[in-house]
């Protein structure tokens, strides 16, 4: 069948016929859901009181915001592999897959609407307290096991070749680590900012950093890497945690997937200045975001370096002097990409809900020029870093 998109009317049907989860007879609503600017998503659900549901997830041939954004459909192969690897290598922590329809580019996949988006989960101001622990838990095991560490070379290399991803990778090249630094036409610069904004323009000891860190994210094929790991990318409830949204995936810097959710815990706790800013709780909750910061650090490492220990035994790579370096240099990158992935949020054509949701435009703008202040430190400083207490301590000490 040709690519056709579906549609509210449509979806239901497709479903029942595609995968095997609805009784024949029952009654199905459906509706779209979808709030990105790449693709529908539809939920389809039976009528009947406990009835099942699943959501659809279709690729659409361009960018909503910005036509000459170009996305091709291919990108839900890319994306229905990773969930399908995810449940293999880091089991409970994606939507399960029980269809990919290669014709329609369309994937159905697990329900998840009982979860809410991290990202929303905390402009709210709730608490996750197993967060940190299956963030980092996914994150060393998702890269451990696609990296040369835990994947033979030449499996590895098969890999690469199916996981290429050119055209999304430059829509990152363009909007993370180039955009921001220039005068770009889709640039989003707040009048209140525009004077801090452009001294990123002409700050060369900032913009050779980037593109020190835009060089490696093109070049370092270091392990399979979502690709867009921020917090509108994660699923949260009290208890359970899950990574969707896979379709940026490529072969490239670890550092890129742990700094994308590390710098986007950083943008929550500034724009908790106004969210917060009539509450006891502030602070608390601060602080709670700076542990959840550390955490996904602490255990990542903690459970990369277990992996590393019980499973390579290769004679160059079981070195502990060359563990510890790996080490050190994921760290630097990590915090590298934090910034990077605070910048581009800030000025750049795609901003976060956490700081546009701020009204107070004089607020807005004080926690906007935080995140560039907070960003270059975190981008200039990443190599200086001794510990990730000490990255705390810029977060921290900055005068807000
Ligand atoms: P896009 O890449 O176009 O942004 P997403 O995968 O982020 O698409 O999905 C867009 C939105 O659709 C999500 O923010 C979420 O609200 C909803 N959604 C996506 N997948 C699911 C799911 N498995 N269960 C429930 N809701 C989902
Ligand atoms: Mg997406």
């Amino acid at each position: 069948m040709a690519y056709e998109t579906l549609t509210e009317k449509t979806a239901g049907e497709y479903a029942r016929a595609k995968a095997n989860i609805f009784s024949k007879n029952s009654e199905l609503e459906c509706k779209e859901i979808g709030d990105g600017n790449l693709n529908l998503v539809f939920r389809v659900k039976e009528k009947t009181p406990g009835g099942k549901s699943v959501i659809i997830k279709q690729s659409m041939p361009h960018a909503r915001i910005d036509k000459s954004i170009i996305a091709p459909l291919e990108r839900a192969d890319i994306e229905s592999e990773m969930l399908v690897l995810y449940n293999q290598i880091t089991p409970n922590l994606s939507p399960k897959i029980y269809f990919y329809d290669k014709e329609e580019y369309a994937i159905i996949m697990e329900d998840l609407s009982a979860y809410i988006v991290l990202r929303k989960g905390l402009i709210r101001g709730n608490l996750y307290p197993h967060l940190a622990e299956h963030m980092g838990e996914f994150l060393a095991r998702s890269l451990f096991f696609t990296s040369d560490l835990g994947l033979d070379p030449l499996k590895k290399k098969a890999m690469q070749k199916k996981f290429i991803n050119p055209d999304l990778c430059k829509i990152t090249e363009d909007l993370v680590f180039s955009n921001p630094y220039f005068d770009a036409s889709n640039n989003k610069i707040d009048p209140e900012i525009r004077t801090r904004a452009e001294r990123n323009w002409v700050d060369d000891e900032l913009k050779s950093a980037v593109a020190v860190l835009k060089e490696k994210f093109m070049t370092q094929g270091q392990a399979l890497i979502h690709g867009d790991l921020h917090t509108g990318s994660v699923f949260v409830t009290a208890d359970s945690t899950k990574i969707f949204d896979p379709e940026f995936a490529f072969f490239g810097p670890m550092g890129f997937d742990i700094g994308a959710i590390l710098g986007n815990v950083i943008l929550n706790y500034l724009s908790q200045e106004w969210h917060l800013k009539n509450s006891d709780n502030k602070k608390a909750y601060q602080r709670y975001l700076l542990d959840t910061f550390r955490g996904i650090w602490m255990i990542f490492s903690h459970r990369f370096r277990e992996l590393w220990n019980s499973s390579v035994t290769t004679p160059m790579e079981s070195n502990p002097v060359y563990r510890e370096n790996y080490m050190k240099r994921l760290f630097s990158d990590s915090i590298g990409y934090a910034g990077c992935k605070m910048a581009r949020r800030i000025v750049g054509l795609a901003q976060v809900e956490d700081i546009r949701s701020i009204p107070d435009a004089e607020v807005r703008a004080k926690v906007q020029i935080a995140a560039l202040d907070i960003s270059r430190e975190f981008i200039i400083q990443r190599d200086k870093y001794y510990s990730i207490e000490d990255v705390i301590g810029t977060v921290q000490n900055y005068p807000l």
